[in-house]
């Protein structure tokens, strides 16, 4: 069945509740959509041509979003910080039938058509969208996502995080990334629920969004800025049931102090452009700092090789069905017996829950031996003086690599480094520590270690 239509149900019901205090009800956004995959259809777009969209963060862009389904077409959103040149790489690649930079545009031209009566027919094997992943080394890849792997996923979170009609969802999220395109959206449509709508975060319109929210998803970095403001309280956060976290690593500072702030735990949880979300803590019982928790019903985790600790491998319906135009790398990354390679790092404890140390790819190999950044950043964060550290792997003439810390914060680089001698071997031990004053990440706040590694590659030569 179409994904359209398992989500979306025309009703008075507000969906979108914009910061002018209009509302957009789930009957306007059927009606929205329905007009622009009419225009879609009238433009010549056919079932599965891709629609390539670059544009703000608006419910117009929702409805294209939409229309895409409705229409049978594979929706294909693009980060609104690419470049031109950037651009033309993906446009080149997926060669889509229609490229929108301006949603808002498109949909007053669209005003003019009846929305679109019947759905296009869709299986569950049929493509929805193309989300390019950051691919920080090499080319980015096109991960496929078909009608039934959102829909299995949407239906499985709304259950684990116990969404329903009462609730109200703060969107502050970009809608060109899986957090808040799919996890975020669909979660609110599946449910009927309204969302508190910002076209990004800043602090003064999502505290006052918090006072009539009841679910918050966010990025670590949003709940950094949100307890760096003296204007989040518990009472702040009082009316609000759920703070939910992913993209990028929770810090366990982050997660002790929000909860020293507010009394609630921020619920982690882990996913993936290739699969939507992958694993949770739980909504009902222990959410633990430092790990993802479960994998959600329908998900199969392992961990590849002999070792406790290794690359997380999985099934699941929600799985992507490969990267576009790509099927040797495709291939690469499933094992034989279908197993999809995620590139991250981590280990299960006997009852199943999740620990992550990071991707495969940061790995340091000094003099032989594997050093998982997680672990050392673990220590050097309790040092005084630093807020936050990454650990990255310098080419070094004599191991290969040696280990250095980029840190925000500041020190005596020589005290540090006995201090962390202490605690962890030679050869884990960072030989270099530099202070900077924020660390560079990308649209979902995640660390860019490539950027580091480039930025002092010539440390130890
Ligand atoms: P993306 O495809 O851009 O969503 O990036 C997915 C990657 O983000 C994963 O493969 C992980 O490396 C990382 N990630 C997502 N959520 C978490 C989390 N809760 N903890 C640690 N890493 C995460």
């Amino acid at each position: 069945m179409n994904l359209y239509d398992r989500l979306i149900t025309a009703s008075d019901r507000p969906c979108f509740l914009l910061p002018d205090g209009a509302q957009i009800t789930y009957g306007e956004l059927d009606a929205g959509a329905g007009r622009l995959a009419a225009l879609l259809i009238s433009r010549g777009v056919v079932p599965g041509d891709r629609v390539a969209v670059q544009t703000d963060k608006t419910p117009e862009a929702v409805m294209l979003y939409l229309a895409t389904l409705k229409a049978g077409a594979v929706f294909l959103p693009l980060n609104t910080a690419y470049t031109a040149s950037e651009v033309e790489y993906f446009l080149t690649d997926a060669e889509p039938a229609l490229f929108v930079q301006d949603a808002v545009a498109l949909a007053a031209e669209a005003a003019g058509h009846a929305p679109l009566e019947t759905t296009v027919r869709r299986t569950d094997d049929d493509l929805a969208a193309i989300i390019y992943t950051s691919g920080t080394t090499g080319r980015s890849k096109g991960a496929m996502l078909t009608h039934g792997a959102l829909y299995a996923n949407a239906t499985a979170l709304t259950q684990a995080w116990g969404f329903t009609g009462d609730d109200v969802l703060l969107h502050a999220l970009p809608i060109f990334h899986v957090h808040g395109l799919f996890v975020a959206l669909h979660c609110a449509f599946l449910a009927r629920a309204p969302m508190v709508w910002l076209a990004k975060y800043e602090d003064a319109p999502v505290l006052a969004g918090l006072a009539r929210s009841t679910v918050m998803m966010g990025v670590p970095t949003f709940y950094t800025r949100l307890l760096a403001n003296p204007g989040f309280t518990q009472a702040a956060a009082a009316h609000m049931r759920l703070f939910i976290s992913g993209s990028a690593p929770l810090l366990e500072s982050t997660f002790a102090e929000f909860e020293q702030r507010t009394g609630t735990r921020i619920l982690e949880r882990y996913g993936m452009s290739e699969a939507v979300i992958i694993t949770t803590n739980p909504l009902v019982g222990d959410r633990v700092a430092g790990s993802v928790g479960y994998p959600l019903p329908g998900v199969a985790l392992r961990i590849a090789g002999p070792d406790p600790t290794g690359v997380i491998e999985i099934k699941g319906p929600s799985v992507f069905c490969g990267y576009w135009r790509m099927p040797e790398k495709t291939a690469q990354d499933f094992t034989a017996d279908g197993w999809f390679k995620t590139g991250d790092v981590g280990r299960q404890d006997a009852d199943g829950r999740v620990w992550i140390s990071g991707r495969a790819k940061d790995l340091i190999i000094s003099g032989g031996y594997n050093v998982y950044p997680k672990e050392i950043e673990l220590i050097l964060d309790e040092l005084p003086g630093v807020t936050e550290s990454a650990v990255i792997g310098l080419p070094h003439p004599d191991f290969g690599e040696a280990v250095a810390a980029v840190v925000i914060g500041s020190g005596d680089e020589a005290a540090m480094i006995a201090k962390l001698r202490e605690r962890l071997a030679a050869f884990k031990a960072p030989k270099r520590i530099f202070f900077v004053e924020d660390l560079p990440r990308n649209a979902m706040g995640k660390v860019q270690k490539n950027l580091l590694r480039e930025a002092y590659v010539g440390t130890f030569s």
